[in-house]
């Protein structure tokens, strides 16, 4: 490691703030040392963003620093886990103080939210690339997982959907609101935490809805019908609609473009109940939008109950790269 490293390292990324207790070693040695509680299960993911890949190059630093933390703090949140501790694979094409400040300033104030701990990494010369792996616990048995779910369950999803979409299809054009939801998506980690031993299945929707919803039908060879009315959307992608903007690319996004970091769950009838006492503890909202059912495939509906043929190809369609 030459100097220049290692003073990035210590400038931007060990920081004078007491440790996690369960950090028994953080940064400076040759691996960190960690103590995973009794009782529970460690969960473990990682995720890579490409510049010009999975964020434009251009964007802001500090909402690249905020990304890569919250895409793995998403698929921790669709697992039900609570996050502990995160590594930082960072490869940069020079060391630019601004720059560094400005992802340092995204990364950190989302970790300290949710109290997570950089406890290691590693940092290269090249190409702009960030991976972060992060770990979280659930207690022994309860993690979500995307198989699980029964014909007859009713399915979910958080928040409102297409938002970050939009902003990527109008650029420049998108309002405020639009380019936040797809600079700093918030990972659902209250929403999965409370649907411990609630929901049957869950994914976060990363690719889109109807091809994340299918990863999690995949699993037991299920469908589902989706009434394409009920998929939520925001105040701001409703007002995108109105303005004019090409409607025909548009109206499909909910369902089909990513970046939205919501999750998608599926309810066994008979938990409709618990659903609603731990509702409140989400801080956000959470629509019913369809049901589990046989044969495989997903089949949209309006209101009216016409079939109503979604563009679903997703990314691809909206000429932006899928996530790897
Ligand atoms: P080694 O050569 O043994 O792999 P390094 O010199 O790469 O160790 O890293 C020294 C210490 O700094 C290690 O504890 C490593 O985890 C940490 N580290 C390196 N880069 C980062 C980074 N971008 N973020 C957080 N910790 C880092
Ligand atoms: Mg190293």
């Amino acid at each position: 490691m030459s100097d220049s490293e290692f003073d990035i390292i210590r400038r931007y990324f060990m920081r004078q703030l007491p440790d996690r207790k369960d950090v028994i070693t953080g940064i400076g040695d040759d691996a960190a040392l960690l103590r995973v509680p009794a009782g529970v299960e460690l969960v473990v993911c990682v995720d890579t963003l490409v510049e010009g890949v999975h964020f434009p190059a251009g964007t802001a630093a500090a909402a690249v620093g905020h990304k890569a933390l919250a895409v793995n703090l998403s698929d921790l949140a669709a697992m039900g886990a609570e996050p502990a501790w995160v590594t930082l694979a960072m490869t940069l094409p020079a060391p630019d103080a601004d720059w560094l400040d400005g992802f340092c300033r995204g990364f950190f104030k989302l970790a300290d939210r949710f109290g997570v701990q950089l406890v290691g990494g590693d940092t290269t010369q090249g190409p702009l690339s960030i991976t972060v792996q992060a770990h979280g616990f659930v207690p022994q048995g309860k993690a979500l997982q995307r198989r699980g779910a029964q014909p007859g369950d009713h399915i979910y999803v958080t928040g409102s959907l297409g938002d970050a979409g939009v902003a990527l299809l109008l650029g420049s054009d998108a309002a405020e609101a639009l380019q936040q939801r797809l600079d700093f998506p918030e990972p659902r980690l209250a929403a999965g935490q409370a649907l411990r031993g609630i929901a049957s299945a869950a994914i976060d929707i990363s690719d889109g809805l109807l091809a994340d919803l299918g990863h999690l039908l995949a699993h037991g060879q299920l469908g589902a019908s989706v009434s394409v009315d009920d998929v939520p959307t925001s105040a701001a992608f409703n007002a995108a609609l109105q303005q004019g903007h090409d409607l025909t690319r548009l109206r499909d996004l909910p369902l089909a473009a990513g970046d939205d970091y919501e999750l998608c769950f599926t309810l066994p009838e008979a938990l409709l109940g618990q659903l609603d006492t731990v509702r409140p503890d989400f801080s956000c909202p959470c629509t019913r939008i369809g049901t589990v059912e046989r044969p495989a495939g997903i089949r949209c509906y309006t209101a009216d109950g016409d079939v109503y043929a979604a563009d679903a190809r997703g990314y691809e369609h909206f000429g932006v790269s899928p996530h790897g």
